[in-house]
């Protein structure tokens, strides 16, 4: 794209776009940054820079940009049947394939999906289904949610309000009525000085004790990512979710697994309930069901949950876009290179142990206080004194100088406050992984030398 296009590009963009997650005031500084096209794990900004991509866009891009096996799913259903929808007893042979080979897929007994349009659409629906599963109980008063500080299930009112971040709460009322938080089992940030494992431990006792506090008898369902994304890739200690499981079943509690970023290989296995050894009754997943080509989110329901549904008559809920026809041929092509490519497998024994490997390498540099990760998700923290995991003063902005010196580079890293993370495409080489970590090195040292 010539230059004098990208910025005839920003001119417009500056004048009519109001963007998501952003600073206008700096955007209109700045100009945004445009990217223009993609391939394999790389993009290329207006400018003809090429950026290597390691946050997978927003988490999702899971097999890289330009897949033709992806492109002409879309194209072949945009022939035969750009839409229909799911209401009022209709299918579509796209949504009804897709559920049933998710139901292969899902961890458990799990064998019943209901589509959306995203991840937060996927939330929204599970406030909705679990206050309806417990009225078809006969236990209406069990509406109370549980979710953490620091969480993120999206920007609708219900996706936010389940969310734990306070900024999103203080700008709208939120969050909604009987949601309520609990601590985040960030042994870094929360946790310093104390044994990760009696740290995880006291962190999930928390459930308890706010049940405890509510009453057993009000509360419906606990919520939460496996390893939370946009809050810090923070990987709760081993000892955190057998005890959540053992709390959510002791009290009757239903446990939703929001695994919108985790899904689909990320860290190694199809979902992380996996990895951790998880039974949910809900999970949400999004992003990576499509590799990002299309936007649609799906909550798998239980046998719990989906006997009250379908016992419950008629769930007075659903999206136009519930299951596009076009999003479910391009999930089921993805689903079906991920397996052809052995994509799960690959992260799990070959790159995913290397980026970690390679990662874990940066934790000598005098900025980076700790290196954490799994499979192919990670984070480092930024800190001025190693010594004692001191933070800068939150006004240095180290994470943004961190972040701008990555793009200066040619990477995207993304930073929450001054925690460094990524999230590569699935599809990422050992040769990129070895890019990757290379640039993010010498980001560390860009932004030691800004610093000091
Ligand atoms: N849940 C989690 C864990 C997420 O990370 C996100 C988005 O980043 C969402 C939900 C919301 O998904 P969407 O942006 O598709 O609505």
């Amino acid at each position: 794209m010539p230059e004098q296009q990208g910025s005839r590009l920003q001119q417009l963009d500056a004048a009519h776009h109001l963007h998501p997650f952003t600073d206008s005031q700096a955007l209109h500084r700045k100009g945004a940054r445009v990217i223009d096209r993609g391939e394999g794990v790389y993009l290329w900004d207006a400018d003809g820079n090429r950026i290597l991509d390691g946050m997978a866009g927003l988490w999702c891009v899971n097999l890289g940009y330009g897949r033709e096996e992806l492109i002409q799913a879309a194209e072949r259903q945009l022939r035969q049947l750009p839409y229909y929808n799911l209401f009022f007893q209709t299918t579509h042979p796209r949504a009804t394939e897709l559920a049933a080979t998710l139901a292969g897929l899902l961890p458990g007994d799990m064998q019943h999906v209901f589509f959306t349009g995203s991840g937060s659409e996927c939330n929204d629906t599970v406030v909705r289904m679990v206050r309806h599963y417990w009225a078809v109980q006969g236990r209406p008063e069990r509406k109370v949610i549980i979710s953490r500080h620091n969480a993120y299930h999206g920007s609708t009112l219900a996706g936010a309000s389940l969310g734990g971040m306070k900024p999103m709460h203080a700008q709208g009322g939120l969050p909604l009525p009987d949601i309520v938080h609990i601590d985040q089992p960030y042994h870094f940030g929360e946790g310093q000085g104390q044994d990760p494992h009696a740290f995880g431990l006291e962190r999930a006792r928390q459930l308890e004790r706010k049940i405890l506090e509510l009453g057993p008898e009000r509360v419906a369902a606990f919520i939460a990512e496996p390893i939370q994304g946009a809050g810090g890739v923070i990987i709760p200690p081993d000892s955190y979710w057998p005890e959540i499981q053992r709390i959510c079943r002791q009290y009757d509690i239903l446990l939703v697994v929001d695994e919108v970023i985790c899904g689909f290989g990320r860290t190694g296995h199809w979902f992380a309930c996996e990895h951790y050894g998880l039974e949910p009754d809900l999970m949400c997943m999004a992003k990576g069901i499509t590799s990002g080509y299309m936007p649609l989110g799906a909550v798998a329901v239980g046998p719990r949950v989906a006997g009250g549904l379908i016992d419950g008559g008629e769930f007075f809920h659903g999206f136009t876009y519930s299951g596009h026809p076009v999003a479910c041929a391009v999930a089921l092509a993805n689903i079906a290179v991920m397996r052809d490519e052995k994509i799960v497998e690959r992260v799990h024994t070959d790159t995913g142990p290397y980026l970690q490997q390679r990662w874990a390498s940066l934790a000598d540099h005098p900025l980076v206080g700790e290196t954490r990760g799994l499979g192919l998700v990670a984070a480092l923290e930024l800190v001025a004194d190693k010594s004692d995991n001191r933070r800068f003063p939150g006004e240095r902005g180290a994470g943004v100088i961190c972040r701008e010196h990555c793009f200066g580079l040619g990477l995207v890293m993304r930073a929450v406050g001054d925690t460094m993370i990524i999230s590569p495409p699935l599809v990422i080489s050992r040769a990129e992984i070895d890019e990757l970590v290379d640039k993010a090195r010498r980001a560390l040292d860009l932004t030691y030398q800004t610093l000091n």
